[in-house]
Order: C-alpha cells, then structure tokens, then sequence
C-alpha cells in the first residue's frame, strides 16, 4: 500500500469536488494535510471559510491530520499564507496539488479582459505562487511532489473556454519546465487533465456520469504521482472513469528543404501534416531541422 506517513500535503481548492477528494485520500493514507479552499462562487467570486474547515472537520473525525486554509492561491501573500499554514503546523511541506479552479466561460467574441485575467490569475499564476512558495523548503528538503491540475479543454480547445483552455495549457507547459528544474533536487513535478463529477461539471455532463467519473477515481492518480515512489516529472495524464493515459506533446517527422517558399509549404502538407515517426523533446526537435 503507497502511504504518506511523516508526509506534509498542501492541497488548493480542497473544499470541495476533486482537492477534497485528494486531500481525504492523502489523510487517510497517513499524509498531514493544508485544505486551502478559498470558498467562493465557481466563478470565483465571494468567499467563506466553510468549504476547508469543513474537510478538516471529516478528516479530523476520521482519525487523519489536517488544518484548514481560506487564502486565496492568486495572491503571492495568499499563496505564502498557504505555505506557511503548512509550516506552522506540520513543520515542512513535502507535496504540492495545485487544484484550485474557476471557470468565466464565454464564447471568444463575448469574452471581456476581466473575464481571461481572473481564469489566468487563479489557474496559472495560482499554481506558479503556490509552487513557488514551497519551492525553497522542497529544495533544501532535496525532496518535493508537484502535481497541476490541466483540463482536456486545454489540451484539445473546447467552445467557450478560450480563457480556460489558455490557462491549463499554460500549465502544461509550467509542469515540463518544472520537471526539468526540479529534477537536480529531487522535485518531481506532473500534470493531469482529469474528468469527474463535480459542481464545475454537473450541469455539463450527462447524468449517467455522476456514477461512473468520481473524483475518487483521479484522486488515485494523484496519490501516486505525489508518492515517494513515482518516478515520473514533466508528465501529463489524461484521468476519469477508472482510466489513465499518458499524454504528450509531439512533433512529427516534418519535411525540408534549403529552399522553403510558401508554395513549398502549400505543395509539401501531407508531409508537414505527418505525425509518425515523433519526437518528444525541443532536443530532438532542433536536431531533426539540421
Ligand atoms: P470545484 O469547483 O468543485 O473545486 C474547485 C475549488 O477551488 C472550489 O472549492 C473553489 O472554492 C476553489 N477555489 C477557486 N478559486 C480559488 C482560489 N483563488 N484560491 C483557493 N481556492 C480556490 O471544481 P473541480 O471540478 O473539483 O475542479 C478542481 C480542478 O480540476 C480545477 O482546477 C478544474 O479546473 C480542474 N478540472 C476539473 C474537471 C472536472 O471534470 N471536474 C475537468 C478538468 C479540469
């Protein structure tokens, strides 16, 4: 059984849908957990400090160890509040689930600055602070678990979610430059792009869902990639319905030529269209255009 004994866990958004599922899971297995839940609106308005205590509350009962967390993961002082939540009760922090989501869906044309900025401030740079923030501890730890929750929307666009797609392919690209950094200091850092039954996806999803895509059924890939035992960073995984699967971003074969014209180009597509043979690193990448 993977446990989390002597572990200290923070998980953002945690008071409800997917982040509780996470942090019950890593309680019951032993792991001391922040639940930072900020406690609004799914659009991200209002605030309450329910959600998190709450979770702390059934974990508690369940005979785990937790502390609640109300601070918001945009703010570079909310995400050090979060961090030093963790300090102060646990001493250190060994795992990060970056969770904590909203959602200002609009088609393209309709949707206002307000609207991308707030998506963008609470996917992407939420995560970058509240990583950032425990970075020093997991580096001088010569320790650290990072995991960021991306979306199929960003990965593969979806209508009406320029904003979100935006931010959880920024994501993406977040977690693959933190495998690379954190790997001289022992961090591992990956993504998932789950799909669940929460309040972000009751009213999309049909109902015939709720039973079969449980957060509980990501959660557990979750608790793997933040085990000491994971071996995997920079990775993506694609999670719902008792299904994992690696994604990855690649580039394929190509064409060339020392004398690229537009018709070229246009003469040349179903080469430049090609996806196999692959490569999966900016390494490769730049060797095959020699
Ligand atoms: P949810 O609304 O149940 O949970 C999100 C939680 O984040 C809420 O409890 C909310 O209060 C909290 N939160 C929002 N802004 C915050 C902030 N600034 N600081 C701290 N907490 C904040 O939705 P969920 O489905 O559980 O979503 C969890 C994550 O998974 C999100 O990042 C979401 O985008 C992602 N996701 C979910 C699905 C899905 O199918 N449910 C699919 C793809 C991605």
């Amino acid at each position: 059984m993977l446990r989390f004994d002597d572990r200290v866990a923070i998980v953002t958004g945690a008071g409800h849908g997917l982040g509780r599922s996470h942090a019950l899971l890593l309680a019951e297995r032993g792991a001391k957990v922040v639940v930072n839940d900020l406690g609004g609106a799914l659009d991200g308005t209002g605030a309450s400090t329910g959600p998190a205590a709450d979770v702390v509350e059934l974990i508690t009962k369940n005979g785990g160890q937790a502390v609640a967390n109300a601070d918001n993961v945009a703010t570079p002082e909310g995400a050090r509040a979060i961090v030093q939540a963790a300090v102060d009760a646990f001493g250190k922090v060994d795992i990060v689930v970056n969770n904590a989501g909203i959602l200002r869906d609009k088609s393209f044309g309709k949707m206002t600055v307000e609207d991308f900025d707030g998506v963008l401030a609470v996917h992407v740079r939420g995560s970058y602070l509240v990583s950032q923030a425990a970075y020093p501890l997991m580096k001088a730890a010569g320790y650290g678990r990072i995991v960021n929750t991306s979306s199929p929307a960003g990965l593969f666009g979806n209508f009406g979610q320029a904003n979100y797609s935006t931010a959880k392919m920024g994501l993406v690209g977040l977690t693959k430059t933190l495998g690379i950094e954190g790997a001289r200091n022992g961090i591992k850092a990956n993504a998932i792009a789950p799909i669940a039954w929460t309040r972000m996806t009751e009213a999309l999803l049909p109902s015939e869902f709720e039973a079969k895509f449980t957060p509980e059924r990501v959660s557990a890939l979750v608790a793997y990639l933040v085990h000491e035992t994971c071996e995997a960073s920079g990775e993506v995984f694609s999670v719902g319905g008792g299904r994992v699967a690696r994604v990855f971003v690649a580039e394929g074969p190509g064409w060339k030529t020392d004398d690229l014209t537009p018709e070229a180009v246009a003469g040349n597509w179903e080469a430049i269209m090609a996806e196999q043979p692959y490569v999966l690193t900016a390494a490769d990448s730049m060797k095959a255009m020699l």
